[in-house]
């Protein structure tokens, strides 16, 4: 039977995995902590090591699983900035989940949306504290207005539609544009002037990171509100928090912030996070922050579950890896030429 070294472990993650064990047959070696250059001997003995968004799958770490003997990576994500695939190649192949669920995270974006907008944050606070008052909880209509999409696969797509079910216009920008998805693509320039409402939902690179800052906030419209589930470093939070200070941005709502790692997932409500700038942004009534939590529905954390043991099961029995990522796809937007039995290396 072959071990698997599961990190940064949460209880819904055990739920899931442990409900399908019986039919891949393989043993979990369950971990609270995150994989990283000081953890990484947990995976002793192990054949393959399970991570999540927040490990740091660097290249100490990569080296040091490969002297251990594990030659799979499963990440239970479809993000994998928190890989180093320059090292990793040639050794360790790297499997991930590119689509749990890609209508929880699009779904979430609208809540998130609508709630900064019409300011439910507030409501349910003030009518908990029986307090119905109306004033300063004015919003606007999402119908008509134009919202700016950056990145338009998997949840960018299904994001649009839901868009277009609420009336509103949208300005596409991707670096490979689907012509196929009838949406009206522009440069992100035009995007950026245009949009009453920004939603990145593009992957985070060396070319995207901060793809949110000073200069491209500096061409949006005045009140401009922005959304952000896909990864916090895309915007460069500084310069965002001045934006809002200066009301360019009218409303922000993020999921994911670029200073999650050892914040996101836990629970500080008895202790002091020691992050100013998150700190700062919780306190802003125009923004709200979630926990990385648009993937999280049952369906998602189903479909994580059966396509990591999917993957496992392929990789172990020496069959094509369909799910594999390494450096040179990650390079190409996806374009890898696959070598035999179909896998990266
Ligand atoms: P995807 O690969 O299907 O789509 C990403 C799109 O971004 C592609 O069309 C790609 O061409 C485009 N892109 C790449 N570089 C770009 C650039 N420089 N500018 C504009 N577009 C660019 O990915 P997806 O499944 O739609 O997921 C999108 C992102 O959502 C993931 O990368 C991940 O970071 C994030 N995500 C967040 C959560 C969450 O819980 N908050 C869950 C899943 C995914």
């Amino acid at each position: 039977m072959k071990t698997l070294a599961f990190f940064d472990t949460k209880e819904y993650d055990k739920t899931y995995f442990e409900a399908l064990k019986e039919k891949h047959g393989i043993h979990i070696r369950y971990f609270e902590d995150k994989l990283s250059a000081e953890t990484v001997s947990l995976a002793e003995g192990a054949d393959a090591v399970c991570v999540f968004v927040n490990d740091d799958i660097n290249k100490a770490v990569i080296e040091r699983l490969y002297q251990m003997g594990v030659r799979v990576i499963a990440l239970r994500c479809a993000g994998y900035n928190n890989v180093d695939f320059k090292a990793a190649y040639g050794k360790i192949h790297v499997v991930r989940v590119p689509a749990y669920s890609p209508y929880a995270v699009a779904e979430y974006t609208m809540a998130l949306l609508l709630a900064v907008n019409r300011k439910v944050h507030k409501s349910y606070i003030r009518t908990r504290d029986f307090n119905f008052s109306l004033n300063r909880l004015v919003g606007f209509d999402l119908h008509g207005k134009t919202v700016g999409i950056i990145g338009t696969g998997k949840i960018g797509q299904i994001f649009a539609n839901i868009c277009k079910g609420f009336g509103m216009h949208i300005l596409a920008y991707d670096v490979y544009p689907n012509d196929s998805l009838g949406l009206n693509y522009v440069s992100l320039e035009e995007l950026c002037e245009k949009a009453d409402i920004i939603s990145l939902h593009c992957p985070l690179t060396e070319s995207t990171k901060h793809l949110i800052n000073k200069n491209t906030l500096s061409k949006m419209k005045d009140g401009v509100y922005i959304v952000n589930t896909s990864r916090g470093a895309l915007i460069d939070t500084e310069a965002l928090l001045d934006a809002i200070r200066t009301r360019k941005v009218g409303g922000a709502a993020l999921d994911v912030y670029e200073e999650e790692t050892d914040i996101f997932f836990e629970d500080f409500s008895d202790s002091f996070i020691g992050d100013d700038t998150l700190s700062l942004l919780l306190s802003m009534p125009n923004v709200i922050v979630s926990s990385h939590q648009a993937f999280l529905t049952n369906e998602a954390l189903e479909n994580i579950a059966d396509v990591t043991y999917e993957n496992l099961d392929a990789f172990f029995a020496g069959e094509t890896l369909k799910n594999e990522i390494c450096y040179h796809c990650q390079k190409s937007g996806g374009h890898c030429s696959r070598k035999e039995k179909g896998r990266c290396f």
